[in-house]
């Protein structure tokens, strides 16, 4: 390939949830392209190893993601036992109590782009909790109603949302619209040896099933091997098991009691010991699991742990399933014509559902960004690296806020958490910044696409009884705007509390009926 051939040919090693999905979001990109027979994708895929098959919150980005695809969302929620959910629920996290609890929900406050409402929320002395004085999707929540009627077309909502979906089924069943649909080639094969020009770039694949795959950029989404960008071009891994210490996990499925369950309509995370368990409601089955800390907790009393939250009724369940989790990220994740996405990229303990869409995010990101040709492909790498970068640093920051918040003392992991040595400089410093300035809009989170917005950390500090020192002068220009906005808090709470049907009732319905195509 000479340095000004245009980029033609994307091959994806890999079939999990980051392949495909990074195969659909570039193909829908370039149809035109693709039509034309100037522009291929090939995913290759191997038929033995398994894609990890967890991953099963989502974030609001997925709408637009599967409807920019072309994908039909009724067929998402028959195909991938997918439901609705609209946040997060986190108890235990910051005294341990039996009523310690707050949301993270999807909403951003109400007029939050017109005035910060901590200050005004600060000065009523704690009427309401921080998450139901500035939005109704917590009250949603608690009452386990969806985010919209039969009646809201595809990917439309009364009230924001992501899914809960099965994630053994999600990579299937995009694979079936990516090649049906998109003209995605699937080739099912082993990547035995990887090729490199003099100049280290990626040439071609070797697989025994279907021989050598050649191509002008390759993605990694490999998984955790990470084939091409750790084991083929060397790029090293960064931990951060120092800042967040869980590093393995417990995956069970639990059956509901009846089928015709209550549905929790937000992902349930409690704090535990060494770790804290996630709670996740498909309609036909939850699924539960424990990220735990082994520097803090043995194998044998996790299983135990799970086992109290599950409960003795399901004493004969299989083993809870046995996974470890490497926290960090690659070094640099473009390099050469090879791109990491998805788990060959790096993990994070999955609390805020963050891998998923750093997938959606780097796809988009590759796809409007699409080499014209080898001579300006490390410009646009040199452009992906820093915004990934900034990315990964700043969910990482954003997970540690969730624990350096505690006031739990009762176990090691507790409070080895709160261990300045433990925490970001950055986040340091913002903390103490918001000691007497609430983060809002534009604060420090001014990139285009942020993954965690001044929002998300207003919910969990708030949420957590953090306390920021509010003058009285600061809220007297902007009363009359706050009360205005907490009135329609409360006319939006009511409106949508009568109007929404029950998670499982709708998703029933939607199964039944379908939702209207867009
Ligand atoms: C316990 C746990 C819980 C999680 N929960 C969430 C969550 O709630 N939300 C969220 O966003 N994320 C979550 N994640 C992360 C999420 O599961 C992954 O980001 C997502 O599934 C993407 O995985 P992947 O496609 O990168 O890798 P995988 O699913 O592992 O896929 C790797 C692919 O590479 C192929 N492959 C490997 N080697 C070769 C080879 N030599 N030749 C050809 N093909 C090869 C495999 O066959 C497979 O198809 C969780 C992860 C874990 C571990």
């Amino acid at each position: 390939m000479t340095v000004t051939q245009p980029v033609k040919a994307v091959v994806i090693v890999g079939g999990g949830t980051a392949g495909w999905l990074t195969a659909g979001i570039i193909a829908a990109r370039h149809q035109a392209r693709m039509k034309a027979g100037g522009f291929s994708i090939t995913l290759i895929e191997s038929p033995d190893i398994r894609i990890i098959g967890v991953g099963e919150g989502t974030w609001p980005t997925m709408r637009q993601s599967l409807e920019r695809m072309g994908v039909s969302e009724t067929a998402l929620f028959r195909d991938c036992d997918a439901a609705f959910k609209q946040g997060g629920k986190f108890a235990g996290w910051t005294t341990g109590a039996a009523d310690d609890a707050y949301y993270h929900p999807l909403m951003l406050p109400q007029g939050f782009a017109q005035l910060n409402l901590v200050p005004h929320w600060m000065r009523e002395t704690h009427k309401h909790s921080f998450c139901d004085f500035v939005t109704p999707q917590g009250r949603l929540c608690d009452e386990g109603l969806a985010p919209k009627l039969i009646t809201s077309p595809e990917y439309r909502g009364l009230a924001n949302y992501a899914y809960h979906l099965d994630a053994a089924k999600f990579a299937p069943f995009l694979a079936t619209h990516c090649t049906e649909k998109l003209g995605v080639r699937h080739v099912l094969g082993n990547v035995v040896q990887v090729n490199q020009r003099e100049s280290g770039d990626i040439e071609s694949v070797l697989t025994p099933e279907a021989g050598e795959i050649s191509g002008d950029l390759f993605i990694d989404c490999s998984g955790f091997s990470a084939l091409l960008i750790g084991k083929t071009l060397g790029v090293g891994f960064k931990e951060c098991g120092d800042i967040l210490f869980c590093d393995t996990a417990l995956a069970a499925q639990v059956p509901y009691e009846t089928p015709d369950a209550p549905m929790a309509s937000q992902t349930i995370s409690t704090a535990r010991e060494a770790g804290w368990i996630w709670d996740i409601c498909l309609p036909t089955r939850r699924g539960v699991g424990y990220v735990y800390s082994s520097r803090h907790s043995s194998e044998e009393a996790a299983r135990e742990t799970l086992q109290r939250y599950i409960g003795p009724q399901h004493r004969d369940l299989p083993p809870a399933r046995k996974i470890p989790i490497r926290s960090g990220h690659r070094q640099t994740f473009w390099k050469n014509n090879c791109i990491a996405v998805g788990l060959a990229g790096g993990f994070l303990e999955p609390l805020e559902s963050s891998a998923i869409v750093l997938v959606e995010l780097s796809a988009k990101m590759i796809a409007e960004q699409m080499p014209a040709n080898r001579q300006v492909m490390d410009i646009i790498a040199k452009r992906f690296n820093d915004v990934t970068m900034y990315r990964w640093g700043r969910i990482i920051d954003f997970l540690k806020l969730h624990y350096v918040l505690t006031r739990r003392t009762d176990t090691a992991f507790w409070r080895d958490n709160v261990d300045p040595a433990s925490v970001p400089e950055r986040l340091k410093e913002l903390l103490e910044l918001w000691k007497y300035h609430p983060p809002w809009f534009f604060d420090e989170f001014d990139r285009l696409e942020e993954v965690f917005p001044a929002a998300s950390y207003q919910y969990v500090l708030y949420g957590m009884g953090f306390q920021s020192e509010i003058s009285p002068e600061d809220t007297i220009d902007t009363g009359l705007l706050a009360s205005r906005l907490r009135q329609e808090n409360e006319r939006q709470t009511f409106e949508l509390r009568s109007r929404l049907p029950k998670n499982r009732e709708l998703l029933n319905k939607i199964h039944e009926y379908g939702l209207q195509p867009v």
